[in-house]
């Protein structure tokens, strides 16, 4: 573009040079016109008559002719002449204006020149530009061309690279949820190769506990059974020895029968002899030789068969003292028989505390608060139920079948999304009741041993609480605390033979809005009293015995006593359920069984205490829907419920201050949470699709208390003197 601009300005000057060399021919024009400026347009022909004087004909060639011109001096004329001057001047004004009109012909010239050279430069430059012009627009086309295809593939590109991107961040994304994933499963693969190890070491140990533990048993029972047979045969021995020393006795009595008969033989003997001697001697007086040899003969026979009684009377002595020292011998054996039967005995005795010990051993490598599952199956009313009751579960709940898992894993399905849970047990909808029992029977047994135990039932109302702890009528349908009960009276009875003597004391509460209800307050249940007289004030003392003041406790002999109170307990519960509104889904019932042994043989006293518990439902309740009464209940119902979990959690976090004073619950069984005690908790679970959000919330809530442990139960053992009849807990 550059090129084709105009001249520059310095370069004007030769241009103006090669002008003046162009214009040459001009000058002549020039001159014409100078001189016909004069002559009137002929050189030759003179100027008009405005030129009287010839005018000198001007000639302008160059720059040196105006310089000529303008170095003219005037010539020397006189001062005075005027006319002259007039002249001269006049002439050197012609060649002046002359000169001027040839500048401004060169001018002119100049400026034509110049405008014909813009001109052309003018138009060339418009030729080149419109050739560039064309050039630049072919080029423009081309690179317009070029764009597009290029826009395109950028846009082809930028689109790809969208896609790209999309897929990346997807990738990114995935990526990330992999990420996520893989850590959240090495984790988990960490944490199951931990559990995995614990369990087997748990198992590694348990089984060699259980080994040592059968092989002690398998001993104690080869022990046994010698013992018996040594027994069997000892006591055959003793009636053999019996019989053999009644022989003997009657063997004696006949010799000393005999004895004495040969004693009186004898005795007859020598009065015979004696009488004999006397004949013999009348008979030698008086037949003198004649009788005197067959009388002799007489004799000799008389003395011979009295040498065989006194012989025979030797033999009878022998055996007499014979038969004595085997009496003795006798005696002697029964005697040391007898002292290994005690001992036998003992050692029967030692090893049912062995088997006490072993086994809360077990428990306590169980760990100490355990829970249990159970899901309920889904019953005609549930809703999303076809078959007949307990037929079917949801479809969103299995229970997992690996080796390591079943009986101990439940999965919920939950929005497309699968939770797994594992407990100490998981309980499927065909359990049974004696299933359950089974499972934790040990744990009623440790009462009996002397320990502190709390049995709760935890969940949303209409999850089973109630079924798992009372049951229904029913002997297949019984509960846990029907079937404690049995088992408590049944063992109890068996331990009498070795000594144990066991007293009950049982008492049965409702918690309902932070009061304390006693179910077994006497007079009609319909009076249900909403705000007791009674203050029910909770104590503990130094032995962790608790006391509630004015709560009825009754003493129970048999499973037939306990019978008529948890139903006089379950018609006051149920009155309470009929006349405030479902409040026993509402409150927290409270059985508690105190069991006092004592063994006179070994002089051991062991007092032990059973609470089973049904929860409140743990359903939240929807916070706008609920005002008034229904309000107060739902916070004290959380209230409580939270402060139990609180309990457990601080206890099992070793935390100085435990807040068991949050809560009635807590605070009332105080003494069985924690150290002391051996703590289960069951958590119902109900099958129906409705129920998901409350399962979840339950589920959770139970790992969390699975993951517990509140530290090493103790035994309680007191002195003989120690006095169970006032205190309670
Ligand atoms: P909760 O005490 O938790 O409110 P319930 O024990 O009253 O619940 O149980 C609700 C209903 O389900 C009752 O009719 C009960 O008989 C029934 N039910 C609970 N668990 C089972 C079970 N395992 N088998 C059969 N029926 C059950
Ligand atoms: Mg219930």
């Amino acid at each position: 573009m550059l090129l084709l601009l105009p001249q520059k300005k310095e370069n004007a000057g030769t241009a103006r040079r090669e002008m003046g060399l162009k214009v040459t021919p001009r000058r002549n024009v020039l001159s014409a016109i100078n001189n016909g400026e004069a002559n009137g347009g002929t050189p030759s022909a003179p100027a008009d008559g405005g030129g009287a004087e010839a005018a000198p004909v001007v000639e302008f060639s160059g720059r040196e002719d105006v310089e000529r011109l303008l170095a003219e001096k005037m010539k020397g004329k006189s001062k005075n002449d005027y006319k002259g001057r007039i002249e001269q001047m006049s002439d050197y004004i012609k060649k002046l204006r002359a000169c001027i009109r040839w500048y401004m012909e060169l001018e002119d010239g100049y400026l034509a020149e110049q405008e014909k050279l813009r001109e052309t430069q003018l138009s060339n430059a418009i030729e080149e530009l419109k050739a560039a012009n064309l050039d630049l627009t072919r080029r423009c086309e081309s690179l317009e061309e070029t764009l597009n295809r290029e826009k395109s593939e950028k846009l082809i590109a930028v689109e790809s690279y969208e896609k790209e991107k999309q897929e990346r961040e997807s990738a990114e994304s995935s990526r990330d949820v992999l990420t996520v994933d893989l850590e959240r499963v090495t984790h988990d693969a960490k944490r199951f190769s931990e559990q995995l190890k614990m369990v087997q070491d748990t198992n590694k140990r348990l089984q060699e506990y259980n080994t040592s533990l059968q092989q002690y048993n398998s001993n104690l029972q080869a022990d046994a059974s010698k013992s018996g047979e040594t027994i069997s045969k000892l006591q055959k021995e003793k009636s053999a020895m019996m019989e053999s020393m009644a022989a003997l006795r009657e063997c004696n009595n006949s010799m000393s029968s005999q004895l004495e008969s040969s004693r009186a033989s004898q005795q007859k003997a020598i009065r015979v002899k004696e009488e004999l001697r006397k004949e013999v001697e009348c008979l030698r007086a008086e037949l003198k030789q004649e009788t005197c040899n067959t009388q002799q003969k007489q004799i000799q026979t008389f003395q011979k068969q009295l040498a065989v009684a006194t012989q025979k009377l030797k033999l009878a002595d022998v055996t007499a003292i014979e038969a004595m020292t085997g009496y003795e011998e006798q005696k002697e054996k029964i005697k040391y028989l007898e002292e290994r039967l005690a001992h036998a005995e003992s050692q029967i005795v030692e090893g049912d505390e062995l088997r006490k010990k072993l086994h809360n051993t077990i428990l306590e490598l169980k760990g100490n608060i355990r829970v249990f599952c159970r899901v309920r199956p889904l019953l005609r009313f549930d809703g999303d139920s076809n078959g007949p009751e307990g037929a079917s579960i949801s479809a969103s709940i299995s229970f997992p079948t690996s080796v390591e898992s079943t009986g101990r894993a439940i999965d919920l399905m939950n929005q497309g999304q699968k939770l797994s849970f594992s407990y100490d047990k998981v309980f499927d909808h065909n359990a049974s009741q004696e299933d359950v029992f089974v499972e934790i029977s040990q744990l009623v047994q440790s009462a009996l041993d002397g320990y502190k135990v709390c049995i709760f039932a935890y969940g949303q109302t209409g999850s089973g609480k109630t079924y798992t702890m009372m049951g229904r009528p029913g002997i297949d349908q019984k509960g846990i605390i029907p079937r404690s009960l049995e088992q408590i009276f049944k063992t109890s009875q068996s331990l009498e033979s070795q000594g144990w003597e066991y007293s009950m004391q049982a008492s049965m509460l409702e918690i309902y809005n932070e009061t304390i209800r006693d179910l077994l307050a006497p007079g009609r249940p319909n009076s249900f009293d909403m705000t007791p007289s009674k203050q029910y004030t909770i104590k503990h003392d130094s032995h962790g015995n608790t006391t509630v003041s004015d709560l009825t406790i009754i003493d129970v002999f048999s499973i037939a006593d306990v019978t008529t109170l948890l139903e006089k307990a379950s018609h006051s519960r149920s009155v309470g359920k009929t006349q405030m509104n479902e409040q026993s889904s509402r409150s927290h019932f409270v059985f508690t069984l105190k069991i006092s042994g004592s063994n006179e043989n070994t002089g051991q006293h062991v007092q032990g205490v059973l609470n089973l518990i049904d929860l409140a439902g743990s359903e939240r309740l929807a916070k706008s829907g609920s005002t008034g009464d229904r309000l107060k209940e739902t916070q004290s119902i959380n209230k409580s419920l939270s402060a139990l979990s609180d309990v457990i959690f601080a206890i099992a976090k070793g935390d100085d201050h435990v807040p068991f004073r949050n809560s009635k619950l807590t605070y009332l069984l105080q003494p069985c949470l924690g150290g002391d005690s051996k703590t289960l908790m069951f958590v119902n679970i109900s099958p129906e699709a409705s129920s998901v959000g409350e399962t979840i919330c339950s589920l959770r809530f139970a790992s969390r208390v699975n993951a517990c442990e509140i530290g090493i139960p103790r035994r309680q053992t007191q002195a003989r003197s120690f006095d169970s009849r006032l205190s309670y807990g």
